[in-house]
């Protein structure tokens, strides 16, 4: 491949996104759209959910290309990155796709006018952190990409962003669509280790912020916000001071989650292989950011904040508001329903009578 001349991205460069319509990249995309990138959406070709079809269309709304196609289509893949000029790739395609990107980053190769490819990394730094089977293939695969890009020649930059900002549910991949819980805790371990979680929406604005820094280029970049730095014993007094109300906590041990790995029932036992690493053995915060390839995002822009985890868990609480009102609404209707139905059933009883 020839990288080309100048790894400068020119300032509002071409972004191409794969995976717009998933979880992680629907924040990248929507981001990118609010700092006025140019951004062309890759959508699988086919049928879609139709909640998937709505975000579609409120990202061409926004102003997005969208354009059909899988990253496994070489040809495709080429054509599409001449035709439109790209210069940045962003890959957020999900677990089971993960290997699919190896033919994708051939194709950037091949056209040799992209100046950054994100591949699908968004949690831990995986050079670094080692779970337990069956999290390890997934990292496996991913680190697999890795040297394939490294190969390539192709710049790069890994956004290492770590949890999400939620209740870690040991059996959820999408925590953050859940709320906290409402009756107990489940606490891994005794509580203590520490992790970092960063809300969506930050997680799609810095990385947006590094597709065209030149400090990124062919780095790990960590996301490290100090202010959402907590144990999981935090958490659950964060959440219980948000609610006014005190929950059992029951634990959760080492051993137990290592068995619900060992099931290996896909997606969960990925989960709780990666609980186990996270709340077990601390692969987010047992190694410093001090290595030639690392840095920290909050470093590369301090004048930037992130969105506190305090306030992640205010927006939580005014969800399950707005549920609850939903829930009183609904039972209101019902009982208005009821009383309609029993007022029309006398009549009719009336009418026989007459
Ligand atoms: P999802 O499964 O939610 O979404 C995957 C997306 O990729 C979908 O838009 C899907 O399209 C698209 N896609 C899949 N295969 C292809 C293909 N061959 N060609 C084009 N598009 C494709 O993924 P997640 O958001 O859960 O995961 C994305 C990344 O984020 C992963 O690397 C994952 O490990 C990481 N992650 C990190 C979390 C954290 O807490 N830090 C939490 C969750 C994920 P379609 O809509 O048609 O299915």
């Amino acid at each position: 491949m020839t990288v080309s001349s100048s790894l400068s991205v020119a300032k509002n460069g071409r972004v191409l996104i794969a995976g717009a319509t998933g979880f992680i990249g629907r924040f990248v995309a929507e981001a990118s759209l609010a700092a006025g990138q140019p951004t062309y959406v890759l959508v699988r070709p086919g049928p879609l959910h139709p909640s998937k079809a709505d975000t579609v269309k409120s990202f061409k709304d926004k102003g997005a290309i969208i354009l059909h196609g899988l990253i496994s289509d070489k040809t495709l893949m080429e054509k599409m990155l001449r035709e439109h000029e790209i210069e940045i790739v962003i890959s957020a395609v999900g677990g089971a796709t993960i290997l699919d990107q190896i033919t994708l980053v051939d194709a950037i190769a091949a056209v040799g006018t992209v100046k950054r490819f994100l591949p699908s990394e968004f949690g831990h730094d995986v050079d670094r952190a080692d779970p337990v089977e069956p999290g390890l293939t997934m990292y496996l695969e991913k680190r697999k990409v890795r040297r394939s890009v490294e190969t390539s020649g192709v710049p790069y930059t890994y956004i290492c962003c770590n949890s999400i900002a939620s209740w870690p549910y040991f059996d959820n991949t999408h925590p953050s669509e859940v709320l906290p819980p409402l009756d107990r805790f489940q606490i891994y371990g005794d509580g203590t280790v520490k992790a970092y979680f960063v809300d969506g929406t930050d997680i799609g604005k810095f990385t947006m912020k590094t597709v065209d820094d030149m400090r990124t280029i062919n780095k790990n970049v960590h996301f490290r916000p100090p202010s959402n730095l907590y144990d999981i014993n935090g958490l659950a007094s964060l959440w219980e001071k948000k609610i006014g109300r005190t929950l059992p906590r029951v634990t959760v041990t080492e051993d137990h989650l290592l068995a619900l790995a060992a099931d290996n029932r896909i997606p969960e036992s990925i989960v709780a292989s990666f609980t186990h690493d996270i709340f077990i053995k601390g692969c987010q915060v047992n190694f410093a950011v001090e290595g030639p390839h690392d840095v920290e995002v909050g470093t590369l822009y301090p004048g930037d904040s992130f969105r506190t985890l305090d306030e992640c868990f205010d927006g939580f609480l005014l969800k399950l508001k707005d549920n609850l009102e939903l829930e009183l609404l609904q039972e209101e209707e019902d009982q208005k329903v009821s009383t309609e139905n029993t007022v029309v059933e006398s009549r009719t009883v009336t009418a026989t009578c007459a």
